[in-house]
């Protein structure tokens, strides 16, 4: 199996010609940003995922995460790896600089991150995990625990979790039961959560637990749902650790593919918990974070499409296999027939137009907090808000197209574990799941996203495309021509679908709507529901919020079963 590469030279491109890196370095607190040093580190954070991290994907997929008696076990290798990322200070790059962090902005901080994922998807979803704790610890957490907590996690001696999903509340989380009881000036919290990726291991002396839960006497659904930080140790006021907190890791999961990344299921027992927050806002508080989130996993969709690239790209140039069709008579390597030439480059292009659209969207976050203009920060925030669905899900569904592909340019071997091919594809397979299905993607790019402000960020995207298919247009050369009318058609269905007369109303829709995907892929039936679906119910009173699209979660689903057809468009 080869080596993963960071494709370096590609990576500047975007960052330079697409994403608009000189522009990002301009915004204020960024001074120290410049074109030498993000060279400097992208070329760190490549020997790092080459040397270090791409060596341990395929024995640690092999070997797995081991359970024994509440206690996990990560495979080999694994430890010593994130000894040295936290000492090379990688788990800080994310970080704001007043936390200890080191204050990369996205632009940057976004091909780094990409590395690790490409190099060994499992190890890096400790790391992205714990960014997305410290994010909400930074937003909503108390300045005791941003003083007790952060400090650690930061550095990377504690590693953080996102507890959500409970055997009944997946994308519905106005079903979470998990229970909270005051005590004092904590909570006692109890129930079980499932599916908790590096919900127990042996990498970090301290786990750091989000969890979602219900104070006793909370309303029902998603108004009554408040956030808890359940630290595995108890953690005094001097940050020295304590005692064990009452909360066990019970198994964990056999998978179909991220291995190494231990999946547990965690019973918390009158644990004590701490408030994120006020009560009854927990949901609220994990969609300021899920938009980055979604935007983590969207990007392991591009990592592991880079990943099988390369490796279907090394394969092609050394399998020998039939006749040139160009004649000469001669084996050749496969990369010499058209066919695998169509795959591979097809595999590469699609890799590229993600990382374009990834970094482009990452440049777009930085803008949105930084901005000296108030109007171009949430210029920015809209653009964002409206890419993160289709990053998430267009990402990670093309990231398994792409694994599938390179497993047909390995022929028979891409069947067999030993090349590699299959495990790339298998570790894929999650990133359309967890972090919201791709079904629940667009229930919010369109019931959300796009219906809340009439269209009006997707009409302005879709003039700066015209604005490209008009010099596509002035560009000489048959391929211009050709990706022009490829491009343009393209174009043609997205405009359609917003102009479309009945659409637009049903996306400022009164009542709810919801996005069904046919069996054509390109097709979505938008419907709009019944006027006297939720009848009943004051504006305010509408659950909202409950499902991972943020939707009202299985409201949506009833609304869905009353809506009457309406009108089919082109997305
Ligand atoms: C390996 C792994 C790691 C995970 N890590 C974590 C973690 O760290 N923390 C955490 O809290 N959770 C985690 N999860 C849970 C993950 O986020 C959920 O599995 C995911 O949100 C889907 O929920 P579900 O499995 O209950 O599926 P369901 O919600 O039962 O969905 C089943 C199907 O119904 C569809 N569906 C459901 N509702 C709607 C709707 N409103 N509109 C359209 N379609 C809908 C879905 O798209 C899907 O196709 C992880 C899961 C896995 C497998």
């Amino acid at each position: 199996m080869s080596e993963y590469k960071a494709p370096l030279r590609d990576m500047h491109f975007v960052l330079q010609e697409l994403a608009g890196l000189a522009e990002v370095a301009k915004l204020p607190g960024l001074e120290e940003i410049n074109a030498e040093l993000v060279d400097q580190i992208l070329e760190e954070s490549a020997k790092f995922a080459s040397g270090v991290l791409s060596p341990l994907n395929k024995p640690a997929d092999k070997e797995g995460s081991k359970w024994d008696k509440g206690r996990v076990t990560t495979p080999k290798g694994f430890k010593e790896a994130y000894r040295q990322f936290v000492e090379a200070g990688w788990n800080a790059l994310q970080a704001p600089a007043e936390h200890g962090g080191q204050g990369l902005p996205k632009i940057v901080s976004t091909p780094v991150v990409e590395m690790w994922k490409s190099a060994n998807l499992s190890f890096s979803l400790v790391t992205m995990l714990t960014a997305g704790a410290v994010e909400a610890l930074i937003l909503r957490g108390t300045e005791e625990q941003k003083k007790q907590y952060l400090p650690k996690m930061i550095e990377g001696g504690w590693t953080g979790t996102m507890n959500l999903t409970e055997p009944q509340a997946g994308s519905d989380l106005a079903l979470v039961r998990t229970k909270a009881v005051r005590e004092g000036d904590h909570y006692r919290v109890s129930g079980q959560k499932i599916f908790i990726t590096y919900g127990e291991h042996d990498l970090a002396e301290n786990i750091v637990h989000l969890v979602l839960g219900r104070v006793e006497g909370a309303p029902e659904g998603v108004r009554g749902i408040s956030l808890f930080l359940v630290p595995k140790f108890l953690v005094s006021a001097d940050g020295s650790l304590g005692q064990r907190n009452e909360v066990q890791c019970a198994s964990i999961e056999h998978k179909l593919g991220i291995h190494a990344s231990p999946t547990a299921v965690l019973v918390y027992e009158n644990a004590v918990g701490y408030l994120v927050g006020e009560e009854n806002h927990g949901l609220e508080y994990m969609f300021i974070m899920m938009n980055l989130a979604r935007f983590a996993v969207g990007m392991e969709g591009l990592a592991i499409s880079e990943r099988a690239y390369q490796q279907a790209l090394a394969y092609a140039k050394e399998r020998v296999q039939s006749r040139d069709v160009a004649g000469g008579g001669k084996a050749v390597t496969i990369i010499h027939h058209p066919d695998v030439r169509r795959m591979l480059m097809s595999m590469k292009s699609q890799t590229e137009a993600m990382r374009a659209l990834g970094y482009v969207v990452a440049a777009a976050v930085d803008k949105s907090l930084r901005h000296p203009d108030k109007e171009e920060r949430a210029r920015n925030q809209a653009f964002v808000d409206l890419m993160i669905p289709i990053v998430k899900g267009w990402f990670t569904e093309t990231g398994i197209d792409v694994a599938s592909t390179g497993i047909q340019v390995h022929g028979g071997m891409g069947f067999i574990e030993e090349t590699g091919a299959a495990q790339h594809l298998r570790d894929a397979r999650i990133t359309t799941i967890y972090e919201g299905t791709t079904g629940i993607q667009a229930n919010d790019l369109i019931g959300r996203k796009v219906a809340r402000e009439g269209g009006a960020t997707a009409k302005g995207v879709i003039a700066v495309m015209r604005a490209v298919e008009a010099e596509l247009g002035k560009a000489a050369g048959e391929d211009m021509a050709a990706t022009r009318e490829a491009f343009s058609a393209a174009l043609t269905a997205a405009d359609g679908a917003r102009r479309s007369r009945r659409a637009p109303a049903a996306l400022r829709g009164k009542g709810r709507q919801v996005l069904l995907r046919g069996e054509n892929q390109d097709r979505a039936v938008l419907r709009r529901s019944r006027p006297d679906a939720g009848a009943g119910l004051e504006e305010r009173d509408r659950p909202r919020r409950g499902g991972r699209d943020g939707s009202g979660g299985g409201s949506v689903l009833s609304a869905g079963r009353a809506c009457a057809p309406g009108r089919i468009g082109l997305l």
